[in-house]
């Protein structure tokens, strides 16, 4: 019984000093100021409201917009992490149902040292071809990059096309194309499964998700034209704006 009482407490300290180490890396973050996005990118760094969650910038409420469209669950910012070389870290995406963790990196912030640094502690050490572990190679780290351009004339759409008009409207209303990359060697797609219908990345193996083989899905490329990434913009709105309205 005190055992267990210990055990209960010492869990729900672990949680409040998290939760308050969180709030102090939160508030020393400011968009704008240096280690944030840099002068040309301040619209980035605007924090976005988007599914109930104030993001700090319009490439993360993006990024959570674009993992929703493809039905991979996530979680914003979930924990504070303490690194090898006792750097405090804190993620901005966790998606737990495929084991895998989301960076995202506006064009004006090229470090990602950090995220480097816990993918390779998230790494495994099984030799080659005999990994033992849950998932292949460990859980995931990806960086997501701001999207690749839209561009009309690649789009099958306007093949043969002298519809300039269509061909405007539509790329002023396309967000681009998801790009990311692995914080280790080894090429990575993106798919949807055919058995669990959940997004997944993968390198070898199968499904992060359900752990089905994928047969027959198409894997995507960072930056394919097959995926559309989701635009989010606008200011940030408080919770209780409806009310108001
Ligand atoms: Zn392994
Ligand atoms: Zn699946």
């Amino acid at each position: 019984m005190s055992i267990q009482n210990d055990w209960h407490s010492s869990t729900v300290g672990e949680v409040v000093t998290r939760t308050v180490q969180q709030q102090i890396v939160r508030s020393a973050h400011i968009p704008g100021q240096p280690g944030a996005l840099d002068g040309g990118m301040t619209i980035e760094a605007l924090p976005t409201w988007y599914a109930e969650t104030t993001f700090r910038s319009a490439l993360e409420a993006s990024w959570a917009a674009t993992l929703d469209s493809l039905n991979i669950a996530w979680e914003y910012e979930p924990e504070t992490i303490t690194l090898p070389s006792g750097a405090t870290y804190i993620p901005d995406f966790r998606l737990p149902d495929i084991d895998a963790w989301l960076e995202v990196k506006g064009t004006g912030v090229p470090r990602v040292e950090k995220a480097i640094e816990f993918g390779q502690t998230l790494a495994c050490d099984c030799p080659r071809f005999r990994c033992t572990c849950e998932w292949p190679g460990g859980e995931l780290v990806l960086i997501g990059h701001p999207p690749t351009p839209y561009s009309a004339y690649d789009d099958p759409r306007f093949e043969d096309s002298t519809n300039y008009r269509a061909m405007a409207v539509a790329t002023r209303r396309h967000g681009g194309h998801p790009r990311w990359t692995s914080t280790r060697p080894g090429a990575l797609w993106l798919t949807r499964c055919g058995d669990c219908d959940r997004g997944t990345w993968f390198g070898r193996g199968g499904c992060r998700a359900c752990r089905g083989r994928l047969a027959g899905c198409h894997g995507y490329q960072s930056g394919d034209s097959g995926l559309e990434f989701r635009r989010i913009s606008g200011p940030a709105r408080q919770a209780d704006d409806g009310d108001a309205a």
